[in-house]
């Protein structure tokens, strides 16, 4: 027998079976009942909570030939809309069928008297990827629909459909389902296959699905074929790439007490075993979004990726979520460009434990970014790289460094440095310096690029880190656009512009964001840099998910 898939194998066949949604189920049940069928529903919800599935039960229930409201499963009609062959219950997908065209098409079959049921039903997934005058002429027919005519319109993005359908449709919304709703059907399905099963590996995979079925049921299918015929928590784990809420949990307090060490020390151990990065950044944000929801609200049901006792566990105020969150969907994006995942994760981790509560900001805006809480110790033990000259030179000669040669002598060649220079520009990094350098950024910007295009957008894709010493410290995780900076053209052509615009020769250094971080590092602990292995590009490139999608289009305003 071909293999099916546990969500369609499993796929509900009457109301009672339905997973979740039992708000929804109650009210058709009672509008069947009653004998108040509307012309038009509107099915809203996040994708994969059955609203497809409902549909189909509902069309079920109306035409069914034992009676309307069953669901026998046995007559002509049950099995034809099992099947999915039943002529009167009609499925269209907006999202390839968005055409006037195809809709007109189907509303001039709408006049036509059902061939084998009660009611012509007609399910319209995804509407709100209809066209304006698609729309328009849907409209038209529910203004005046046949008597035997019900449509049943399915969206994830209600805020897309026009008032004017939607009030002329009766709304549904699904909710995601709750993670012991997921588990229940998960464990019911498990023991009819008899596989045996851990329960630890259904509630890691429940919270993975984030509140949706299909999910739920197409990670448990992965799961099983890697498992066999005994599920473990170890199999999910080893699989997904996972760390519990409650390791992310912990990990946000530990972010928020500023210890860097254990910050570190947590993810590089779980990256180590092989955990999504990607996925991690994006539970990071739900669970900062959920803590901020939580903190503003108070109200629970609005809770989607922890529980209200997971969520009091976090300590940050709402203004620090806030700029968590801005913080982490800004970095979020640099993946596409980044050489290394870990280290560009590793370096926006830091970036959140040493920004500034009022506004975003990135590493070294304080003007002491030592005196971070816990931190003072190593201050101390740090003291021997504070004493050491900034040995930056254009031939990596170890003599002093002062703005004031700078602009006496021209430069000749790339900047060279080391690790203790970079060390020491830390140190002397000056936060009035580096802001008023930072409100004139984009000046600088335009006049190098109105002198060199390219080497301009290298520059552009650069984050300021420091000022100090002559030298404006800039961040780039791209080896190439390092090196279309850091040459002798684009040298001499930023000091010239950085001499109209300041008033000062600035050198633009520009180093790999990796470096950067490993160095900043050292800055803190006080322990040597470890030279690193050059890094690899992956080309790691992830899909986005709805709900970062969402935070983009709110960054983008
Ligand atoms: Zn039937």
């Amino acid at each position: 027998m071909a293999y099916q898939a546990f969500y369609n194998k499993y796929r509900p066949q009457t109301f009672d079976e339905v997973v979740g949604q039992k708000a929804v189920v109650a009210t058709l049940k009672n509008a069947i009942k009653e004998n108040k069928i509307v012309h038009a529903y509107l099915f809203c919800g996040p994708r994969g909570t059955g609203k497809t599935t409902m549909a189909r039960l509902f069309a079920k229930a109306l035409n069914c030939q034992n009676g309307i409201g069953k669901q026998c499963n046995n007559c002509d009609s049950c099995q034809a809309i099992i099947k999915g062959e039943h002529p009167d219950v009609v499925e269209i997908d907006a999202a390839s069928n968005s055409t006037v065209d195809s809709v007109r098409q189907l509303i001039d079959s709408v006049s036509y008297q059902p061939i084998m049921s009660r009611y012509k039903i007609y399910i319209i997934d995804e509407v709100h990827n209809m066209s304006n005058s698609a729309f328009n002429a849907l409209l038209k027919t529910l203004e005046e629909p046949p008597s035997f005519v019900v449509f049943i319109l399915a969206t994830t993005e209600p805020q897309k459909i026009l008032p004017t359908i939607l009030s002329r449709v009766q709304r549904f919304d699904f909710s995601k389902v709750v993670k012991n709703d997921l588990i229940f059907n998960m464990d019911r399905i498990l023991k009819k296959e008899n596989i045996s099963f851990e329960e630890g590996a259904l509630e890691l995979i429940a919270s993975l699905s984030d509140g949706g079925v299909r999910d739920s049921l197409s990670l448990l299918d992965q799961a099983v074929s890697y498992s066999g015929d005994n599920l473990t928590v170890h199999d999910v784990d080893t699989l997904f790439g996972l760390m519990s809420i409650e390791d992310e949990i912990h990990l946000i307090n530990l972010i928020s007490d500023k210890k860097t060490d254990e910050v570190i020390k947590l993810i590089k151990s779980k990256y180590d075993k092989g955990i999504d990065i990607i996925r991690l950044h994006n539970d990071l944000i739900a669970l900062y979004k959920d803590a901020l929801i939580y903190s503003v609200t108070k109200d629970s049901s609005l809770l989607e990726k922890a529980n209200v006792e997971q969520i009091k566990l976090i300590k940050d105020d709402a203004s620090t979520l806030n700029n968590r969150i801005k913080e982490l969907i800004v970095s979020k994006r640099d993946y596409r460009s980044a050489d290394n995942v870990f280290a560009h994760f590793e370096l926006s981790i830091l970036d959140l434990m040493t920004s500034e509560n009022a506004h975003p900001t990135p590493i070294l805006q304080k003007e002491r970014p030592l005196e971070v809480a816990g931190m003072n110790k190593r201050v101390q033990e740090t003291e021997q790289l504070k004493t050491k000259p900034v040995v930056i030179t254009k031939t990596n000669i170890k003599k002093g460094f002062e703005a004031k040669k700078v602009e006496e002598t021209k430069t000749e060649d790339k900047i060279v440095y080391n690790s203790d220079d970079i060390l020491n520009l830390m140190e002397q990094a000056d936060r009035e310096e580096r802001l008023k350098v930072e409100s004139k950024w984009g000046l600088l910007q335009n006049l190098f690029a109105s002198k060199t295009a390219y080497e301009a957008r290298a520059l552009a894709s650069c984050k300021l880190r420091l000022v100090a010493k002559g030298i404006l410290l800039v961040t780039s995780n791209m080896m190439s656009e390092i090196n279309k900076i850091n040459n002798k053209s684009s040298q001499t052509i930023l000091m010239d512009i950085a001499k109209d615009v300041f008033d000062k020769a600035y050198h633009v250094l520009p180093i790999a964001d990796r470096e950067f971080k490993d160095c900043y590092m050292s800055y803190k602990t006080g322990k040597k840099v470890e030279m690193k292995e050059p890094n690899i590009d992956f080309g790691d490139e992830k899909k986005e998910t709805n709900s970062t999608q969402f935070f983009d289009e709110l960054m983008n305003g």
